[in-house]
């Protein structure tokens, strides 16, 4: 393994290759469902077995999706789209060929920022094309059988095509990431990596420092999650750049990862383009895509992240971080502007959001768009905190979990049933104060004599002895003013 020293002479390139399984209802040429999870080879026409004399037909959903994440990704959409047959023989492949686009991509010369240093680093968007899935070849269920399972073939992709500008493991997660978040914000996939819906397959090379021409490439096929893009990028810049040094020269082929190790093997030699022998597909009418077409889309689309934090700082006056939090999914985003549609109190909203609801939300293992609190219900939660009428901390706490199960109640109304409401009558306080103070009268002299940490002792008894709940910044100042001053 190199050290991070020698690490430091090279310059890391990274291409990547995203797959995003459309959530279409039927598939790109059949009409076939797509649902995830149906029992092996339920989900499969005759079109998408290949019996003769089928034909395929262009599902018009896929090109709005095409159309929308190519808009979302600052690309030129084509007007003039051929499909391609991309031929090669697998058993997961009845047809023997795939129908995907070669030389017209859908779209294309787009790009995405992520964030190097200090600065916004634009990483090109070479091509986005339409495509259709492959089956499913299944090796671990019978020690002598491969079984295959069709209901994935046929299914929409869109392959995501960058240019070879990430330099680093951590751009590699970031432009994952935020395609991910774009393409589950235009809804047009969920974005699963578990559930292969988004795959991810890397190329890396490395150079040493300051050379301009590119080194050797390996592609490392399928990785299924943002940590394992990560962890295949390690090792495999680590595995060229000990390879380089002892003077031995890269493979270019293609690798897969081993997620139990951590470490990436070769599957096979990369095949080369002319292996494809791509044609155009006789069996589809070019597809044209006018400027008409594109504004609908367009005007069609929901609002992007980008333009959600700059609202949530614009209007709000949240931070960048609060904003980039909030709007890290749609679900959170949507609720954060329906709650202050109800209060003035946006700072406020964005801490409970981010802090007690999430909380709440990742403790039961739930998505925050199954929170159960409505809109208005949270934003009377808010206005009670900020009022005093209970404490934060209480609120989060003990208020909050009751609302998630009464959610139908007005918070104020529970924190009364509760006696969670502050007790607000200083002079019911300096009573219990007083009472505490004269019950131990030991500790009252301990205190004097300078030992100040007995201050949350005598708190903790003045809680105790309410029947209500108290503000405990009350308690403490009352509670430090007659000790300090007799
Ligand atoms: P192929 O025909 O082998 O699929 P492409 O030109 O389509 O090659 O590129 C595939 C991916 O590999 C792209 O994401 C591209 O940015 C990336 N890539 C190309 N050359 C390199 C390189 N030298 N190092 C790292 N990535 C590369
Ligand atoms: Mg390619």
């Amino acid at each position: 393994m190199s050290s991070g020293n020698t690490m430091n002479q090279y310059d890391l390139v990274i291409g990547l290759e995203v797959h995003a399984q459309l959530s279409t209802e039927s598939k790109i040429f059949a009409p076939d469902a797509t649902a995830f999870g149906a029992a092996p080879n339920t989900q499969v026409s005759f079109i998408t077995l290949a019996h003769p004399g089928t034909l395929p037909l262009l599902n018009q959903k896929v090109v709005e999706y095409a159309v929308m994440l190519g808009l979302a990704t600052n690309c030129t959409i084509r007007s003039y789209n051929e499909f391609s047959r991309k031929n090669y023989f697998y058993a997961d492949l009845p047809k023997g060929y795939q129908i995907s686009q070669y030389d017209t991509p859908v779209c294309y010369n787009g790009y995405l920022e992520v964030a190097a240093g200090n600065s916004a680093k634009r990483i090109r968007i070479n091509r986005i094309h339409l495509e259709e899935d492959a089956g499913k070849s299944i090796h671990d269920q019978n020690p002598r059988y491969s079984y295959i399972d069709l209901n994935r073939a046929g299914v929409p992709l869109l392959e995501i095509v960058s240019e070879p500008d990430l330099s680093s493991a951590d751009e590699a997660w970031q432009y994952v990431s935020q395609l991910r978040q774009l393409v589950q914000y235009l809804g047009i996939c969920d974005g699963n990596m578990e559930e292969g819906s988004l795959r991810c397959d890397v190329n890396i090379s490395v150079k040493p420092k300051g050379q301009t021409q590119l080194g050797e490439r390996v592609e490392v096929k399928n990785l299924n999650s943002l940590r394992n893009v990560k962890r295949a990028i390690e090792y495999e810049s680590n595995r060229h750049i000990t390879l380089l040094q002892q003077g031995q020269p890269i493979q270019r082929e293609t690798r897969s990862f081993d997620a139990n190790n951590g470490t990436t093997f070769p599957l096979r030699s990369k095949e080369l383009e002319h292996d494809y022998r791509y044609f155009p597909e006789p069996d589809l009418q070019p597809l044209f895509i006018s400027e008409t077409y594109i504004t609908d889309v367009k005007n069609k689309m929901p609002r992007l992240p980008k333009e959600l934090v700059e609202q949530l700082t614009g209007s709000f006056g949240l931070s960048f971080y609060d904003a980039t939090v909030l709007t890290d999914t749609k679900e959170t985003a949507l609720f954060y502007l329906d709650t202050v549609k109800h209060t003035g109190l946006y700072k406020a909203v964005a801490n409970w959001l981010i802090g007690p609801v999430k909380a709440f939300m990742n403790n039961v293992g739930r998505a925050a768009d199954s929170f159960p609190v409505s809109a208005e219900r949270l934003a009377q939660l808010v206005e009670l905190t900020d009022s005093g009428a209970v404490s934060f901390s209480v609120a989060a706490q003990e208020l909050l979990p009751v609302m998630v199960q009464q959610p139908e109640q007005h918070p104020q109304q529970l924190a009364e049933q509760l006696g969670l409401m502050v007790q607000d009558d200083g002079n019911a306080i300096l009573e219990l104060v007083e009472q505490v103070l004269a019950q131990y009268p030991d500790k009252v002299k301990e205190y004097k004599k300078g030992k100040k940490g007995l201050l949350g002792f005598f708190v903790g008894q003045v809680t105790r002895l309410s029947a209500k709940r108290l503000d405990p910044q009350a308690v403490n100042n009352l509670l430090a003013q007659r000790l300090n001053n007799s």
